[in-house]
């Protein structure tokens, strides 16, 4: 896999097309899997295992485990440019982007037995660690005040809740869990008291698991997870007893950061599918991207993805050179998530009725790039954390 070039230096790399030969690799992968081949999975809601599977065998999915785990050890941006190659490239990130980076938490927090034992086989693609249940149905984005518990009985936690949304839980082996280990009514502090597990969710499904999909506006393998008296072994609890909301707190930076540049990706497909097609449709008798009316919003899209990728790359780097990029982070999301919808929208409006045809693929990634806004998690939440974190206002809920 490509790194940085020795040529170039930090600065450079920053602002020109990094990682071309990442990108380049990826896109390669990327161009056996075509729109039909997306239009089909949506149609029976099924998984894309083959590209999946692509993208294991090259080895991206665990550009982000070190070496020593049989990872690529790469920067938290090349994880990140091969998220936006994938969606730039009409195909989907989402399947695989939290193979990638649910396994942070393991890694930052979980002890040497744990990593040793899980952090290889989720390189290697035989496990799947890619559900990450922390929504619940009545606490949504007030997440410390989740139901779902996990009392210590013996050698092992007995796990009672429900999960909703939780992405990809048929298609895991493994859920990184967030449940409550002390009541809310003994902590001082809303965040303590929770913890973080790793559930074998294979082994469990029928025995204390129950998991249900949800038939949702996307293709995202998107499901309720019930629990009802699962045994947990406590040796599968990552780090300290009750102080699982900080460390799923640690990798929110980086999945707003990955998820951000996957948003950028979307963006840059859906611009780049309407600047063609506004150069070849004539109507009128001349090109329909003559007219101003189209060519501005199409202008206007260009830019709010080159300030998101800016935004981006700037987090990304932060990350990277372990400085405190929350704002930046956030910040990046927030952008992203916007510019991507924008130019989706825009491109709607530039194919005009052909847009709804399926085969154009423009209705599915303006579906797919809607959820940005929302998830993993809403604008709303994203204002009130620069609001009260960045500059200084009082907390608002
Ligand atoms: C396709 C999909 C996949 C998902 N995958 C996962 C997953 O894998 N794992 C997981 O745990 N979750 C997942 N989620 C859940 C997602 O993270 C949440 O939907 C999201 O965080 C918002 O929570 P909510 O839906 O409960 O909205 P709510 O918290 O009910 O909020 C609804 C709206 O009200 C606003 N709002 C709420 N409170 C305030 C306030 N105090 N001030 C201002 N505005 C406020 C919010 O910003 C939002 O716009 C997924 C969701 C979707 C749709």
């Amino acid at each position: 896999m490509s790194t940085l070039n020795e040529n170039q230096t930090d600065a450079q790399m920053s602002l020109a097309r990094d990682y071309p030969e990442l990108r380049d690799a990826v896109q390669r992968i990327c161009s056996q899997f075509p729109g039909s081949y997306w239009r089909a999975l949506e149609r029976d809601s099924s998984y894309p295992t083959e590209f999946i599977t692509a993208l294991t065998q090259a080895g991206f999915l665990a550009s982000l485990i070190p070496e020593e785990y049989g990872g690529s050890g790469l920067p938290l941006r090349a994880a990140a440019v091969i998220l936006e190659e994938i969606n730039a490239s009409g195909c989907v990130a989402s399947p695989g982007h939290a193979q990638m980076y649910i396994m942070g938490t393991l890694l930052r927090h979980g002890n040497e037995t744990q990593k040793s034992y899980y952090l290889p086989k989720i390189a290697s693609g035989e496990l799947r660690l890619q559900a990450f249940g922390v929504t619940e149905p009545s606490s949504g984005s007030d997440t410390t005040s989740l139901k779902t518990t996990a009392t210590k009985k013996g050698d092992h936690y007995e796990v009672n809740g429900q999960k909703v949304w939780t992405s990809r839980a048929l298609h895991s082996d493994l859920m990184l869990l967030l449940a409550r280990t002390t009541p809310l009514s003994e902590v001082t502090k809303k965040t303590d008291g929770l913890s973080v597990f790793i559930v074998d969710l294979k082994k469990s499904l029928g025995h204390g698991v129950e998991i249900r999909p949800i038939d949702a506006m996307i293709n995202h393998g998107a499901t309720e997870v019930f629990f009802d008296q699962l045994q947990v072994p406590v040796e599968n609890l990552i780090g300290q007893e009750g102080k699982g909301f900080k460390y799923i707190l640690d990798g929110m930076n980086a999945e707003r950061i990955l998820v951000g540049t996957e948003a950028v990706g979307d963006g840059r497909w859906c611009l780049n599918h309407a600047v063609k097609y506004a150069n070849d449709r004539k109507v009128f008798g001349r090109s329909i991207g003559k007219n101003q009316g189209v060519q501005f919003p199409l202008a206007r899209a260009h830019v709010d993805l080159e300030v998101a990728d800016t935004m981006c790359r700037k987090a990304a780097a932060q990350f990277d050179a372990q400085m405190e990029c929350g704002e930046a982070a956030n910040i990046a999301k927030l952008v992203a998530s916007e510019a991507a919808f924008k130019a989706a929208d825009v491109a709607m409006q530039t194919l005009g009725g052909f847009s709804f045809a399926k085969e154009y693929e423009l209705e599915r990634k303006w579906r797919e790039s809607r959820l940005y806004q929302i998830a993993p998690i809403s604008t709303n939440m994203i204002l009130s954390y620069i609001a009260q974190h960045v500059l200084g206002l009082e907390r608002s809920y």
